[in-house]
């Protein structure tokens, strides 16, 4: 049995902590127990709420975890030529601990470009190999809560033109300015990655590797939005390290929601294509409701009007 503490990770985003700490609704600890739906083991499925449909296709569930496990983030891999130009606007020092370079220096996205921040060379830092270690492709504000101020003004402006969500409340959309607004606010606290599916009986939220979820987000969505954590029968030796971890929700709206709410505590969600089992989207009533899984516009973007040409 696993117990989770609210607030208790680290890499919970603050915001969302703030939030939990300031509904002053009491937050029931309680195991998040995962249930089996897959397998041979059938064993766990008395274990469901005779009331509550919460069983995902497993045929969805083994889709959407192959999905997600061969989802490609775009190469992280920075132009060559970037190094030298770093090395002189730099001066040989590492951005985030200010130490020499040293003898395996290379530049950094400061918005890392798996998490959709600008391939543009003055969007990189000169960083030691020490550093790079050991952000890893960490939010700058999960790694280092207390960069410069230079730093985070740097990941302030360039979130503008990273990629984002727009917002499932038109009238936040309706101008640039506003549009800056939401985009500014998101990007005050860390941003984390997760993967979604809808189907016309509930949607999935997953994340590749069970150790990113963060656990106010897991609180959130298993309290808020009666999503269930699933567990995949793990048959695969040759299977990656990290476990994923899926959550069920078992209506469309309710799926729906929790997306949003995801969307809303700063999480990036990519839609994973799960084929056939996937809803199409209703094309007779397009509205912000499905703009969840749209491409995640930047406010250039929207300035651009391109977000709406593009659907
Ligand atoms: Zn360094």
């Amino acid at each position: 049995m696993e117990h989770q503490q609210p607030s208790a990770h680290d890499d919970a985003p603050a915001k969302i902590t703030k939030i939990l700490q300031v509904s002053g609704r009491a937050i029931p600890i309680e195991p998040l127990d995962a249930i089996s739906v897959t397998g041979t083991d059938s064993s766990n499925g008395s274990e469901l709420p005779a009331t509550a449909d919460t069983s995902s296709p497993p045929e969805a569930l083994s889709a959407f975890v192959q999905a997600i496990e061969a989802a490609r983030y775009p190469s992280t891999r920075l132009p060559s030529w970037w190094l030298a130009a770093a090395m002189k606007r730099f001066d040989r020092l590492c951005a985030y601990c200010g130490q020499d370079a040293g003898s395996a220096p290379d530049v950094d996205a400061v918005i890392p470009v798996m998490a959709g921040g600008p391939q543009r060379p003055d969007a990189a830092v000169l960083a030691c190999k020490a550093c790079r270690q050991g952000r890893r492709r960490r939010d700058l504000l999960l790694w280092k809560p207390n960069a410069s101020p230079k730093l985070k003004a740097m990941r302030a402006a360039l979130a503008l033109d990273s990629w984002n969500h727009l917002s499932r409340d038109p009238a936040d959309m309706k101008t640039s300015a506003k549009a800056n607004d939401v985009i500014n606010a998101r990007w005050q606290q860390p941003r984390f990655h997760c993967h979604g599916a809808l189907l016309p009986m509930g949607g999935f939220i997953g994340w590749r590797d069970a150790a990113q979820v963060p656990s106010a987000m897991q609180l959130r969505l298993v309290f808020e939005h009666n999503a269930w954590r699933l567990r995949q029968s793990i048959n695969n030796t040759h299977r990656r390290n990290n476990t994923p971890a899926v959550f069920w929700v078992p209506t469309r709206q309710g799926a729906l929601d929790a997306l949003w709410d995801v969307i809303e505590h700063n999480g990036l969600v990519r839609r994973a294509d799960l084929g056939d089992l996937a809803s199409p989207v209703n094309e007779a009533q397009p509205d912000f409701s499905s703009d969840w899984a749209m491409p995640f516009p930047t406010v250039a973007d929207l300035v651009r009007g391109r977000w709406r040409q593009n659907r």
